[in-house]
């Protein structure tokens, strides 16, 4: 491993922090959304925790009919054309139904769990929770002053 920076470092450890040690990439974007943070920023990070061996990202595909778990995949290729669902028995055809049954899932490695571990809480967390609450007083104020 030769990550050059530490886990106080990188946004997505306040993610992994309050998300778990995994999640899926929707509920990062809600959580990006909730906390101010841009996704291109996170996007950029965990492509290099991957790259690092800190983060694994695979595909997970579930039946858009009952949600029984289709399969796991580590890319796109992997995905067969065709399956069919051991719970209700109705075909998934990846060029159909791919785009509605698919998530994203970002789970730590064993070198991530010991990276991100919470020893060092994250100096990053309290200044994002400062600027949101910054954020959220001036909305306020806004709002107020447009009822006016
Ligand atoms: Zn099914």
């Amino acid at each position: 491993m030769n990550i050059k920076r530490e886990r106080a470092h990188y946004l997505i450890s306040s993610a992994v922090n309050e998300l778990g040690q995994q999640f899926g990439y929707s509920n990062l974007i809600y959580w990006a959304r909730e906390n101010g943070i841009n996704m291109d920023k996170l996007d950029d990070e965990i492509k290099e925790l991957a790259r690092e061996g800190l983060l694994r990202i695979f595909i997970d595909i579930r039946c858009p009919n009952c949600g029984a778990h289709i399969g796991s995949f580590n890319c796109l290729s992997e995905i067969p054309k065709r399956v069919t669902c051991s719970d209700c028995g109705k075909p998934w055809i990846r060029d159909e139904d791919l785009e509605n049954s698919y998530e994203l899932i970002l789970t730590t490695t064993e070198e991530g769990r010991y990276f991100f571990r919470p020893t060092y809480y994250s100096r990053i967390l309290f200044k994002i929770k400062r600027e949101r609450r910054i954020e959220k007083s001036l909305r306020q104020i806004f709002e107020r002053k447009r009822q006016l």
